[in-house]
């Protein structure tokens, strides 16, 4: 194993550059291009078939055969032209991962000729074989049939591997029975139900609007590690995080890594994943450092949410592919190594009308002020209402390790809005009946007049809060890195979808009864910000009083994934998911049913893999070790020399921490042994969380303590130094 990492170390020495070749200097000329957007559309199908397809994708109608015909042809001819010899529908099953199966263009026909086609049958369904993806019990074998959908509301794609490109079609993934088997589908219903939600309630104060699309920006967090390095350290390949490993005499308490230069290889390889992500029209803009060493981001700038999700997995795909071009493996994890900071995917998220309004941001008009606070008392109010749910939302095992760990957004879901909108909301609890008839008057004693220029001018910052407002926009940061952001969006889409509902309903009420619409609105408002406010916090997020103090308040404060993924089926959310039509009770238990077995499942892994490096590389190199230690002291004594003192503690200490890890590991498996016999998933987890994973700490403990021991020549696993300072 040493031998592994030296060689591993030497390789990395004597890497080359890759440097990125630009298609043009203009992004313009090449940005899209591998995307079946407008401009190809007008080249393949006629206007009247473009128009239908649009208006379709806008109202959310189907698209019948005749006009599937026709795009698929369009489709075929466009892809074709670009050298493509296959298709495939791309779709984002449970895994976590994207999945594609392809399909060649070319059929055979009589005579040992073969001709090329793409029917629109083939556009628009297609059966996978895909008995393997996770159904949590949906798919018994005899209905194991899934199908994928055609979504058209996300362009075709083409991706580029070597020679060869494939066709993707974004699909939604079903069962026979069409219940959901992947995180499209209920994304998109939480977009319908929030779109007729939020329509509803615009329109109390401008009948122009008709559609309210959903916005999402979200910023991507990864490591970079030489893929020589990575493949060096089982526990990186298999768990995607490291289990052992000493902090290095270095590591992120200079603050010199974030917002610092670039370094020529990281740089080339972001400069090629992005003409890579922008000729397929994912809108990359922003690169630099983050805090820890080896550590980026990337963000594009936002879009619809659900081309959005798909561009922000289409990314990650990217960047894994053109990575292994550099000999770097791109980290998704949400806390690869320890003691240095993790990785989120911060999603910023609004809301904004078809005649070109974000509704979440703030007017220079102080009447518009109302529909702003409408819709960003609302967004408060459910998150108040449903805080333990989307704390569910966030929730795997490897976010776990990030959350609370003083360095990103708590376990407990607060809002943070900045001092000026706190005094905003405070003033507008506050402030009795309101007049009516003076017009704007009401919105000046409210003090509304006041937001504009100061919100404009200085947004507040707070990095500790899981869920703030940032001027015009929320953004949810305890998102992991790793995630599909639909998992998350799905919930908050659906509590805001169903809260601005009740919102409606109560205002309605208040003006049947006689009441000003103005006077009912800001009213229903009052109450909601009353009802809302113990969610509200300012402070810092990461200390310990705000812990205690949310305690106070009532808060939640679900340190694990375990635990917290029950919101998912509590009476209270499977209402919320069945009077939106998010999820059927079947949908969400299976759902419910595998979270929890991909929280097992995980934990299991790195539970095997720190056994097994624990067992079978570090204690034969500690023992290895100590015997030159026990022959050096001997061979001192022998020729009638003093050994020294610290020799035979260091004898001493390497069989305490050998000792340790023994008895620990073997505590671990039997732990395991145990869980593993639990029928139930949640009381499976549950074990796994609070009786195996209790042993991980202990065990690197011990292992960390050798590695600073043992003779550096002698160490099989690559250390943290080598590893988060990528030459
Ligand atoms: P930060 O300071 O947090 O990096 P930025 O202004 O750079 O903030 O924006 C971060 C992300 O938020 C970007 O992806 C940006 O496109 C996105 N964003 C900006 N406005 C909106 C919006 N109205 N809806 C959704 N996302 C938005
Ligand atoms: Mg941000």
């Amino acid at each position: 194993m040493a031998n592994l990492r030296f060689k591993a170390l030497e390789f990395v020495n004597s890497r080359q550059p890759i440097l990125p070749v630009l298609p043009s200097n203009k992004v313009s000329d090449y940005y899209g291009s591998n995307v079946y957007g407008i401009d190809a559309m007008k080249a393949t199908i006629s206007a009247e078939n473009i128009k239908k397809v649009l208006t379709a994708i806008e109202k959310g109608e189907k698209i019948d055969m005749q006009l599937a015909d026709a795009v698929a042809a369009g489709m075929k001819a466009w892809a074709m032209d670009k050298g493509v010899t296959h298709y495939t529908h791309w779709f984002q099953p449970l895994t976590g991962t994207t999945a594609e199966k392809h399909d060649a263009f070319f059929e055979p026909t009589e005579g040992g000729k073969a001709i090329e086609k793409f029917r629109s049958s083939a556009l628009v369904q297609q059966e996978p074989d895909a008995s393997s993806f996770p159904n949590g019990g949906i798919r018994n074998t005899f209905e194991a049939r899934g199908y994928t959908a055609w979504d058209p509301s996300s362009p075709a794609f083409v991706i580029e591997n070597g020679n060869t490109k494939t066709l993707c079609i974004p699909t939604i993934f079903v069962s026979y029975t069409g219940e959901s088997l992947d995180y499209k589908t209920p994304l998109l219903k939480s977009l319908g139900q929030l779109d007729k939600s939020a329509t509803a309630v615009a329109q109390l104060f401008d009948t122009n609007v008709t559609k309210v699309s959903t916005t999402l920006g979200p910023e991507q967090e990864y490591f970079l590690v030489d893929s020589a390095l990575y493949n060096a350290r089982p526990d990186l390949v298999m768990s995607g995080r490291t289990v052992f490993g000493h902090a290095p005499a270095r590591g992120q308490q200079l603050e010199d890594h974030y917002f610092g230069t670039i370094s020529p290889r990281v740089h080339n390889f972001m400069v090629d994943f992005e003409i890579e992500a922008q000729k397929l029209g994912i809108p990359v803009r922003t690169r630099h450092n983050e805090v820890a060493p080896s550590q980026f981001e990337v963000a594009p700038q936002f879009e619809e949410i659900n081309l959005s999700v798909d561009h922000n997995l289409l990314l990650m795909d990217i960047m894994n592919k053109v990575g292994e071009r550099h000999g770097l493996k791109v980290l998704f994890h949400e806390k690869p190594f320890a003691g240095v900071n993790g990785s989120g995917k911060h999603n910023n998220w609004s809301l904004c009308t078809n005649t070109g309004v974000n509704l979440l941001a703030p007017s220079s008009k102080p009447k518009e002020n109302l529909v702003f606070l409408t819709f960003f008392v609302n967004v408060i109010r459910a998150v108040y209402e449903h805080a333990d749910l989307l704390r569910a939302s966030i929730a795997s095992a490897s976010n776990d390790h990030r959350l609370g760990a003083n360095e990103a957004p708590p376990a407990i879901i607060s809002v943070f809005i900045g001092s000026e909108l706190s005094r905003v909301l405070d003033e507008f609890e506050k402030s009795a009946k309101v007049e009516i008839n003076k017009g704007d008057n009401m919105y000046m004693k409210l003090g509304l007049n006041k937001i504009p220029s100061i919100l404009l001018d200085n947004t507040d910052r707070n990095r500790t809060s899981p869920f703030a407002f940032t001027g015009n926009k929320f953004e949810f940061r305890a998102v992991g890195s790793s995630a599909n952001s639909a998992n998350a969006m799905t919930v908050l889409n659906t509590i805001v979808a169903d809260q601005l509902f009740k919102f409606k309903r109560d205002v309605e009420a208040e003006i049947k009864k006689g009441t000003k619409k103005e006077v009912a609105i800001a009213d229903v408002l009052r109450k909601a910000i009353k009802d809302s406010k113990k969610i509200r916090f300012e402070g810092n997020g990461y200390s310990d009083e705000w812990a205690k103090e949310a305690e106070k308040r009532g808060l939640s404060n679900v340190k694990t994934t375990a635990h917290a993924l029950e919101f998912y089926v509590t009476k209270k959310s499977t209402k919320l998911f069945i009077d939106n039509g998010v999820y059927s009770e079947r949908e969400l238990h299976a759902r419910h049913e595998i979270m929890l077995e991909d929280y097992t499942k995980k934990i299991q892994i790195e539970s095997r893999i720190m056994g097994d490096l624990a067992l079978n590389h570090i204690i034969p190199t500690a023992i290895a070790y100590q015997n030159k230690l026990i022959t050096n002291y001997k061979g001192l004594k022998d020729i009638g020399l003093k050994a020294p003192e610290t020799v035979l503690a260091l004898i001493n200490d390497i069989t305490t921490h050998i000792d340790a890890i023994n008895k620990n590991v073997e505590n671990m498996v039997e732990a395991r042994k145990t869980a593993n016999n639990i029928e139930d998933a949640a009381k499976k987890a549950v074990a796994y969380c609070d009786d195996v994973k209790k042993f991980f700490d202990p065990i690197r403990y011990a292992v960390d303590k050798l590695e600073l021991i043992v003779d550096d020549e002698d160490w099989p696993l690559v250390k943290y130094r080598e590893m988060l300072f990528l030459r």
